[in-house]
């Protein structure tokens, strides 16, 4: 069958990832597979991480981690980061799931669904979720996991960085025996006093660098590909697409490709998204339309039905975002159902 548009996942190269970041923080790595694994496929990333040893996964919303149950089994350690809710909880529990607590009423509805296996999520200067350190509640029963988030991670001389960690280092001391999770992949790259007890990845392992630009460290895990529906010949002075997004100064050749936001190759590509085609990278004209996109391949050798790389391991998916004004996390998580994932390695 011939697709448009296809979103290949090379599941050796993640777990290439996985190695290399576990190697490089000293503790194991407990996968973050929301959002659908980064837009990958979280039971077909889940199930390859658990081959590679992970035994403990992280999503964001109680519907994921229902899903991911469903995906991976009754085994692997589940948690929510989003934590839990009056109306949640009682799902959470039925389906063996870890709700990261948040807030004193995340606590309350965890208890009044019974309580059990959690983390807590402190907040050591992101202001985004979990207890402010000073406001931390007394150990209690169930508590497995307590987590912190980074803020600046992907700026490693950042300050915030070592406050961050001190500051948690000296909150988790009151929480003997329980596990301590601090970095995200950024912090896998921060050294060794940053490892605590096990590491929360996700970009990393997905093929995107620590410091949203690419690192050699990381190797690429998903290759979106486009087909070449047609070829024309523009004449000088004719424009290309919605709006003559595009105007030709001189004769180009055009090729139509069967990808566009609808897709998840978002808009904001256009003017200065480019792919890679035949060897070369090449300019993405005019406006990005729903279900197509233009690419000038003025002087290559190409024909309907051959393939064009629109982010993967010619155009790194970190070059790709910068292009188009935006981040690899968001890159990966635009790619929509309608992109068929299809599984290597
Ligand atoms: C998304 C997320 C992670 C993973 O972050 P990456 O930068 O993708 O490694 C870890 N922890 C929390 C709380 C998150 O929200």
């Amino acid at each position: 069958m011939s697709l448009p548009a296809s979103l290949t996942v090379d599941l050796g190269a993640l777990a290439r990832n996985f190695h290399t970041l576990q190697g490089l923080i000293g503790v194991p790595v407990n996968p973050v597979v929301k959002a659908d694994g980064y837009g990958l496929g979280a039971g077909a990333v889940a199930r390859r991480l658990m081959a590679e040893g992970a035994r403990t996964f992280f999503v964001a919303r109680a519907t994921e981690g229902v899903l991911l149950r469903d995906a991976i089994g009754p085994e692997p350690v589940i948690y929510v980061l989003d934590g839990c809710h009056g109306s949640s909880a009682a799902m959470i529990k039925a389906t063996n799931l870890r709700p990261v607590l948040n807030q004193p009423a995340q606590i309350a509805a965890w208890t009044a669904a019974g309580g059990g296996a959690c983390g807590l999520q402190l907040d050591t200067g992101m202001n985004r979720l979990g207890f402010r350190v000073e406001d931390a509640p007394e150990p209690f029963a169930g508590l497995e996991l307590v987590m912190t988030h980074l803020a600046c991670a992907d700026e490693p001389a950042h300050p915030l960085n070592r406050i961050q960690r001190d500051a948690y280092a000296a909150a988790v001391t009151r929480y003997p025996g329980v596990t301590r999770s601090f970095a995200n992949s950024g912090g896998c790259f921060l050294g060794p006093g940053f490892a605590f007890d096990v590491a929360r990845p996700g970009i990393c392992l997905f093929g995107g660098g620590p410091e949203g630009k690419p690192d050699d460290r990381i190797a690429p895990v998903a290759t979106l590909n486009a087909q070449i529906m047609q070829v024309r010949d523009v004449p000088a002075g004719e424009t290309v697409g919605y709006s003559q997004g595009y105007r030709a100064e001189a004769p180009i050749r055009v090729a139509t490709c069967g990808t566009g936001y609808a897709d998840g190759v978002m808009r904001a590509n256009s003017p200065r998204g480019q792919v890679w085609v035949e060897g070369e990278l090449r300019p993405i004209i005019g406006r990005v339309s729903m279900d197509v996109l233009a690419v000038d391949v003025t002087g290559l050798d190409v024909a309907a039905g051959d393939t064009v790389e629109i982010f993967g391991a010619n155009r790194l998916v970190d070059d790709a975002a910068t292009a188009a004004g935006t981040i690899s996390y968001e890159m990966l998580t635009s790619i929509t159902p309608r992109v068929p994932r299809l599984y290597v390695g």
